[in-house]
């Protein structure tokens, strides 16, 4: 049985105030709260472990890599990759997106395409674009319709033999439309394209399965799934992250190193440079066991209640319209008050202790789509409840009285 009561106990700044309201916090698509379970091993680390790992010889240093390590291993059950070594460890989503992109670099030839979504955050754009401007390869993007969904026929059309590389996320951070990703990786994979999935929005939410879904690079943030901020993971396929040349050079990623030549590490550790997020590694799995006792069946079906919930309560409001109206979507709400600035909106929420976004949610082109300046996103989940949304619901209904 879901105790959301009992859940939110698990995290200590539920309790808190702002403005001298009780904290609603509807911005989980930024970034999650922590529980005290993962604050502890936090804490833990620090009392009793805080040591560089990998290269030495005392015992503080080898129990660090042992749970470092560890903790890998965790997190590639948890995706069900194949091999640890699959598992890099980055500070975030956009790094594996930036590390992958670099290594298209050597591959890509000019006239090659490669393809994205018209519904993706700018960090899966931008390092494209980019990449594009080192290669002469050209950018082809999938487009979205008015529900918020991509059209899979033009998708479709765009796959040529001149595609190398697909990108698209699985979730849309401003819409919370879920992608067709199956399908999309199995008719690149039909003309021999590589493919990356940009999860940051979809492990909150669901347990992905890298080889079920046969993916080439998957890509995700710790700090949207109870965990810390800085760290993230970049899943490859091996063969994919051999074929690959090293991001950064440093310590930790080479074999040897003499003035005319230096030889690499093997996977993992050719992609992971300097000294790493130690403690965020390590954190990371605590947040991940976090999620999984609780259950990410349990927590989709929850989720799912609160936005059917939040939707029909919100549409109540006359003059509120909702952008992404897509079937398959997660617990993410991006609204207007017609007429009304979406900052306004937000700026009073927040005065009634409530926390939303506003604006372009780093996805410029879907504001450009809707042409809007912005939305107010609220963003539920698996410790918000049905209170929080009847608060959310009477406060947009108050600035609407105080804007209009
Ligand atoms: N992609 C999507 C879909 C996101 O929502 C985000 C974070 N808002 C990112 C990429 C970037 O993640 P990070 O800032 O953790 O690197």
């Amino acid at each position: 049985m879901f105790n959301v009561e009992k859940i939110r106990k698990d995290f200590p700044i539920l309790s808190r105030k702002v403005n001298g309201k009780p904290l609603v916090y509807f911005d989980n698509a930024a970034t999650s709260q922590t529980p005290q379970q993962v604050i502890d091993a936090i804490v833990n680390y620090y009392h009793n472990y805080n040591a560089n790992i990998h290269r030495g010889v005392h015992t503080l240093s080898q129990e660090a890599t042992d749970l470092y390590e560890q903790s890998r291993q965790k997190i590639q059950k948890h995706f069900h990759a194949k091999f640890s070594h699959e598992i890099i460890f980055t500070s975030g989503t956009t790094h594996g997106i930036n590390l992958v992109a670099n290594g298209f670099t050597s591959i890509l030839k000019k006239g090659d395409d490669i393809i994205v979504s018209a519904l993706e955050h700018h960090s899966n754009i931008v390092p494209w674009q980019m990449l594009c401007e080192r290669t002469g390869a050209n950018l082809k993007v999938i487009p979205m319709n008015n529900e918020g969904e991509l059209v899979m026929s033009e998708y479709e059309k765009l796959l040529s033999k001149n595609t190398k590389l697909v990108f698209v996320n699985h979730i849309s951070n401003a819409l919370g439309t879920i992608n067709p990703i199956e399908y999309i990786i199995e008719k690149a994979h039909d003309i021999g394209a590589a493919v990356l999935i940009d999860g940051a929005q979809a492990c909150p939410h669901i347990k992905p399965d890298v080889q079920a879904l046969d993916v080439d690079f998957y890509v995700a943030s710790a700090h949207k799934m109870c965990g810390p901020t800085g760290v993230g993971i970049l899943y490859g396929k091996e063969a994919w992250l051999k074929k690959l040349p090293p991001y950064q050079g440093g310590g930790e990623m080479i074999a040897e190193v003499t003035f005319e030549k230096t030889t690499y590490a093997d996977l993992p550790h050719k992609f992971e440079a300097g000294t790493p997020n130690i403690a965020g590694g390590i954190v990371f799995g605590a947040a991940i066991d976090y999620m999984n006792n609780i259950g990410f069946d349990a927590i989709a079906k929850y989720e799912n209640e609160l936005l059917e919930y939040a939707t029909e309560k919100l549409l109540q409001i006359d003059s509120l319209k909702i952008y992404g109206t897509a079937k398959n979507k997660t617990s993410v709400i991006s609204f207007n008050l017609k007429g009304i600035h979406p900052y306004d909106v937000g700026s009073i929420l927040d005065k009634l202790g409530i926390a939303v976004r506003t604006g372009h949610h780093c996805a410029q082109p879907i504001m450009d789509y809707y042409k809007i300046p912005g939305t107010i996103r609220a963003s539920f989940a698996f410790y918000n409840t049905k209170a929080e949304i009847d608060a959310l619901v009477a406060g947009v209904k108050k600035a609407k009285m105080m804007l209009s």
